[in-house]
């Protein structure tokens, strides 16, 4: 069996591992080493040095990365947004146009919108289900199309597959943040994007104690962005490697759990009196389900909802909930429950909020991996005591 066609469940286990193992040991140690013997590397980014992200925990997780979504290349940096960042820093230039999808995680919103003007690059947002649209926005100098493959908060589903087929068309780099689907349930290089990018500080680890991200996708794009994070030093530390490798070693069953938990917890919200809506592509009455249906091969742990009633019956539903921690952040193995607007999104306007949908009293759940019926019996008397 070549890596290639192994399931990925055998792949997060056995991908990337180094032959031999290192000193016989079953799980790759952490080499805490700023700094390694010169062995008459030629050129500065091939220095061992934690900063050139070339130690054997680098190494070892580009591979594995790399290999679960069946792509070319991996680099793991210090957060989702240093991998966010370094990669819009490295292949946008001054004078560059870039479009990117309208419901989009808050701090990568947040860099869009104040920072890229300052760095002379310019920008339109585009709604990722209406195809139609995107050729007006598209310019003689646009670079790059970037899209969510779950959009955080609202969960949404782009047309994917129409997004790759546009940027073909106009010579367009395609990115894609896959943190809330992770490669269990979706790789994009298998639909030709061009890069994918995660916080690894969510599903990837799935403990919430660290905070790491990656850039998956196209060598060459792959070693430009490496290059670029040499400079920036947005590197992550061995220790951190070390924890990201332990964590991916489980995604396939956490991963399976978070989503056939949610779908379950998705469709008792939405069955509820005192539930008004619910964002989950896995719900058949979702407007992003055909898409999902189709590309992605589960829903994730990841919905919204609203309740009838105002930011206040929010608060209190929250505060009623017994096991969710009400904290931001996502995909570990504790259920995660806020109210994005004030915590992922409060970066944004309220204006801004509003016209990407996002109303006060949207309530995003992380579902963990508490056992399903006892996560659906406290909602239920968090609902019931409003
Ligand atoms: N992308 C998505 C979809 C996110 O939800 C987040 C954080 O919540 C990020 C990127 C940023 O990741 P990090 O907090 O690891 O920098």
């Amino acid at each position: 069996m070549t890596q290639r066609e192994m399931h990925i469940e055998t792949k997060v286990i056995h991908a990337g591992e180094p032959e031999p193992r290192v000193g016989g040991a079953v799980t790759l140690p952490i080499f805490q080493s700023s700094t390694f013997e010169y062995t008459g590397q030629d050129n500065y980014d091939a220095l061992k040095y934690i900063r050139m992200n070339n130690t054997p925990n680098h190494i070892a997780l580009h591979q594995k990365l790399s290999a679960l979504e069946n792509a070319e290349a991996g680099l793991v940096t210090a957060s989702g947004m240093a991998a966010i960042t370094t990669t819009f820093l490295a292949l946008l230039s001054p004078g560059d146009h870039f479009l990117a999808q309208d419901c989009l995680y808050g701090g990568t919103f947040d860099f869009i919108n104040s920072d890229f003007r300052p760095l002379g690059v310019t920008f339109d947002f585009i709604d990722g289900n209406s195809a139609g649209t995107w050729e007006k926005h598209l310019k003689p100098n646009t670079r790059a199309i970037y899209v969510e493959t779950i959009t955080n908060p609202l969960m949404g589903v782009a047309d994917l597959k129409k997004v790759v087929a546009f940027a073909r068309a106009h010579g367009l780099i395609s990115m894609i943040d896959n943190t809330f689907a992770s490669p269990i349930n979706f790789r994009p290089a298998e639909w030709e994007f061009d890069l994918s990018l995660h916080s690894c500080t969510k599903y990837l680890n799935g403990h919430s104690d660290i905070v790491a991200g990656a850039v998956v996708g196209r060598a060459a794009l792959i070693r430009k962005i490496a290059h670029k994070l040499i400079h920036l030093g947005g590197t992550l530390d061995p220790h951190a490697c070390f924890l990201l490798h332990r964590g991916l070693k489980t995604l396939g069953v956490r991963m399976k759990q978070q989503n056939a938990s949610a779908l379950e917890i998705a469709r008792f919200l939405s069955a509820h009196s005192a539930v008004e809506t619910v964002n989950y592509p896995g719900l058949e009455t979702y407007k992003g389900y055909p898409v999902a249906r189709e590309l992605l091969d589960g829903f994730s742990g990841m919905l919204s909802f609203e309740i009838k009633g105002d930011v206040a019956t929010a608060d209190r539903f929250i505060a009623n909930t017994r096991l969710p921690v009400s904290a931001p952040s996502l995909g570990g193995v504790e259920t995660l429950i806020t109210r994005p607007a004030i915590t992922s999104h409060s970066g944004m306007s309220a204006a801004e909020r509003s016209a990407a949908g996002i109303s006060d009293r949207l309530i995003r759940l992380s579902v963990g991996l508490e056992a399903t019926e006892d996560l659906v019996e406290d909602f239920d008397q968090a609902l019931h005591r409003l």
